[in-house]
Order: structure tokens, then C-alpha cells, then sequence
């Protein structure tokens, strides 16, 4: 490590020889911010609860001396800091359970590849200058996914992108060039505009509360407005149960037997891929459109598919306990009531907005889990609200059936 920069813990006071790495820091609750920055400890309006400036504890990078005749000891220490890092990896995944990424993986036998550099630039059909590549690992999972999404292998071109958002843009971007004068908007615009194209985001599964949009309903309903199949384009955006849908029965099917126009899904979601990453296909005459010289950057190695079965038994214990939360059909989401403890909010990670939490069912999450993250819950709860403070209303959110606040319960 003589030639490079290295690591310094700034903010750790005891770094230094013979700190014990198994120490975790408590950390310290950020300020609730109002919208000019002041501290305010208003409970009327909501303000969003940022998160921890990591500017406070970041490690700075020192530079090595000339003549650094401390070497052993700097290498002992970026071990340690290493170590410590590591442990708190360790216990932040397991109380991690608001966003939906799946940690259930274990890629030892690619940590081999970790000494290249290795990417895949530009399209993945056609091999670049450059030799370090992955693309017969990817051209292999793009066959696989055209495969499950029922496009034939000559019929579809489809990249693995660096996140389910490239891939939703990719989609759009298509979508915009195959129908320049297209109206890309909800369908009560579609009668109002019946002399232009069409141009739609279908949802598999939202952000926040993991609504499943009907496919086939989307497209009855263009075919009911006039929309003949070469005058729409639909994206599905897949990012978060685009790879649960398929194994749940119930669930209208997305195949490109249908008439859209292309899917993307996120790869460190549900199949538990280590590094943000994701996969978009589209069909082989609509990237046609495209001006040749687009330059994709892919992402790079291939994985193995995880697994299936994700359902939220969660739910019903929530109700069981007087707790507000919600399930959306075909969804593994469940949304709940935003835990009044900010602290409680970090320790399990949750995604919180407005009024609301949810937690994301994804396949790593075991019963063991769930019931530990309840009955914490509920035992923190009791203390939340005593006297006068009540929990808040979601039944804007959730719907008045599935709200218990005082007014609705
Ligand atoms: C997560 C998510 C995205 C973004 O995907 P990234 O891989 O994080 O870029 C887009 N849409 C939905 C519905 C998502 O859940």
C-alpha cells in the first residue's frame, strides 16, 4: 500500500495500534430540519427527516510520506478500520428491511474476478476493441431473460444496465424515438389525444407502497379508445417485482406476446446481485430507431438467479396488533404507519415518506426476522403513544379500512 493514498479514521479518536474493531459507534439522531434549514421540533407538519451528515465521520485520505518508515503500522491500521467496517456491514444488514434488496447471496467464487477491470462497453451483440469483457456471461442472462418475457432470440435486443432506472429510461428513450410526436401521460389524456401515439409507463410494483399496475387492463383499455398495437408504446418498469410477478399465478403475465415495447427490472433486488446493476430488453426492430452511435455502458458480470417465493404474512400481524398498514394485491410491500422513533426508523432502515413506512418482502427476509422486527415494534409502540399523542391518520394513504387511528379504528 506504499504507493497509494490511504485511509485515516478522522473522526474515530482511538484508532490509532490497538483499537478494538468490534466497537460499534452509537450514532448520533440528525436534527429534523425545516425547509430554511432550522432546527424546529414541530410535530404538527411532517419535515423530512434527513439523514446523518457523513461528513462528521468520514475517513479522510492521507497521502504516504517519502521516507514513510511507518508502514506496518498504516497497513495494521487500515486493517483494523477495514475489520471494523465490516462488522458494521455485518449488523446494519441484519436490521435492514425497508429497502428492497435482497443480501441473501454468497459470490465467493467470483471474488477471482476481483483483479480485472473488467466492461463491457457499448453493445453487447458486437464485441468492442477493448478484450477485458463479460458479454458471453450477458449475452447469456439476456437470453434468458427474453426467454422468460417470451421474445424470440433474433426478435430482441436488451442490455444489462447499471441500475432498474437506466433501464427505464432506455425504455422511454425508445419509446420517444419510435413515436417522436407521442403523448407519454395517463389514459383519461388518451381520448383527447387520439390523432397522436401513445407512449406508457406500466408499473410492476411502485416505489413506496408496491401497487402492481394491470398490464392487461392498461392495454384493453388503449384498444378500447381507438389505439390500434402500432400506435402505443408501453415500458414496463420492473424494477421491483419484475421478477416476482412471474411466480405469482394471479398476476397478469408481462410477455412480449403482448403489444409493448420493452421491460426492465432491477438486479440487486429481488435476484440478490451484490452490486447495483439491472437488465432491459426491448425489441429488435424498435432499437433499430436509435441512432447507431448511442454508446450503452453495461454493466458487467453475469449472476446466477436467486429465488422465488416472496409473500407478506407481516401484514396481518400489523392489523392483529391495532397497527394501520396496508398490502396492495399481487405486492409484497406492506405498508404500515411511519414508527414515531426516528431511531427505530434507522435501526431497521426503513423508507419512510410522509406518514408512512413500509417494508419490503424480499426473499432474504425470514419469519425469524419479521417476528424479531414486530415484536419490537409492537413493545416500542406501547411507548409512542401514551396520554394525548395518538398515531397518525393514514387513511389517506392506506384507505379508511386500513387505518387505526382514533378516528378510524
Ligand atoms: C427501485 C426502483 C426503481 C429504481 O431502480 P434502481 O435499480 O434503484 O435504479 C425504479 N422503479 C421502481 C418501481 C423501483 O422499485
Amino acid at each position: 500500500m506504499a504507493g497509494g493514498a490511504e485511509m485515516k479514521a478522522a473522526a474515530s479518536p482511538n484508532v490509532n495500534g490497538n483499537f478494538d474493531p468490534t466497537a460499534i459507534e452509537v450514532e448520533p439522531l440528525p436534527p429534523v430540519l425545516s425547509e430554511h434549514g432550522v432546527e424546529k421540533p414541530s410535530e404538527k407538519s411532517r419535515e423530512i427527516v434527513l439523514g446523518r451528515n457523513v461528513h462528521t465521520t468520514c475517513y479522510s485520505i492521507t497521502e504516504p510520506e517519502v521516507n514513510d518508515e511507518q508502514i506496518g503500522d498504516k497497513e495494521a491500521q487500515m486493517a483494523a478500520v477495514l475489520a471494523r467496517y465490516r462488522k458494521s456491514l455485518m449488523e446494519r444488514t441484519k436490521h435492514h428491511l425497508g429497502y428492497p434488496y435482497n443480501p441473501d447471496f454468497d459470490y465467493g467464487a467470483l471474488a477471482q474476478l476481483q483483479h480485472f477491470s473488467i466492461n463491457n462497453l457499448g453493445d453487447p451483440f458486437i464485441e468492442s476493441n477493448y478484450g477485458v469483457h463479460s458479454r458471453q456471461f450477458e449475452v447469456g442472462v439476456l437470453d434468458w431473460f427474453a426467454r422468460l418475457w417470451e421474445i424470440e432470440q433474433n426478435n430482441y435486443w436488451g442490455y444489462i444496465t447499471n441500475c432498474g432506472t437506466e433501464g427505464n429510461l432506455h425504455g422511454i428513450l425508445v419509446g420517444r424515438e419510435v413515436f417522436p410526436d407521442g403523448i407519454f401521460d395517463l389514459r383519461v389524456k388518451l381520448l383527447a389525444n387520439k390523432d397522436k401515439p401513445a407512449i406508457l409507463n406500466v408499473n410492476i410494483g411502485t416505489t413506496v407502497k408496491g401497487a402492481v399496475d394491470d398490464l392487461d387492463h392498461v392495454i384493453q383499455t388503449l384498444e378500447e379508445c381507438g389505439f390500434s398495437h402500432d400506435r402505443f408504446y408501453i415500458h414496463c418498469d420492473g424494477a421491483l417485482f419484475g421478477l416476482m410477478m412471474p411466480f405469482v399465478k394471479r398476476a397478469p403475465k408481462v410477455s412480449f406476446k403482448k403489444p409493448i415495447g420493452s421491460v426492465s427490472v432491477s438486479g440487486h433486488k429481488f435476484v440478490g446481485c451484490p452490486m447495483p446493476c439491472g437488465v432491459q430488453i426491448t425489441r429488435m426492430e424498435h432499437i433499430n430507431v436509435l441512432s447507431s452511435n448511442v454508446e450503452y455502458l453495461a454493466s458487467r458480470d453475469a449472476t446466477t438467479m436467486g429465488s422465488r417465493n416472496c409473500h407478506a404474512p407481516i401484514f396481518l400481524r400489523l392489523h392483529g396488533a391495532g397497527i394501520s398498514a396496508m398490502l396492495n394485491e399481487l405486492s409484497s410491500t406492506v405498508v404500515f404507519e411511519r414508527p414515531r422513533d426516528e431511531e427505530f426508523v434507522r435501526r431497521w432502515q426503513l423508507a419512510c415518506e410522509g406518514n408512512i413506512a413500509h417494508v419490503v418482502v424480499m426473499p432474504n427476509v425470514t419469519m425469524e426476522k419479521l417476528d424479531f422486527f414486530l415484536n419490537e415494534l409492537v413493545e416500542k409502540r406501547s411507548t409512542w403513544y401514551e396520554g394525548d399523542v395518538q398515531p397518525p391518520c393514514i387513511a389517506a394513504e392506506v384507505g379508511k379500512e386500513n387505518c387505526f387511528c382514533a378516528l378510524h379504528k
